[in-house]
């Protein structure tokens, strides 16, 4: 676990956008805007660019 913070370009959540829980991780190395992210209470999967176009939300499995 050696995630550095990249600024301006780090958009790593500190929490779910969907049920708050901090118990987030991210599939991807990279962090940016279109790095996905787990929740791994709630099981959602989104990302940065995603939520930001507001609304819709889906879920990817895998
Ligand atoms: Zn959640």
């Amino acid at each position: 676990m050696n995630r550095l913070p990249q600024p301006g370009t780090t958009v790593a959540p500190k929490a779910c956008p969907f049920c708050r829980s901090p118990d987030v991780k991210t599939t991807s190395k990279d962090v940016n805007v279109s790095t996905y992210w787990r929740c791994l209470a709630c099981g959602q999967i989104w990302n940065a660019d995603r939520l930001q176009r507001g609304g819709r939300t889906q879920t990817y499995r895998y």
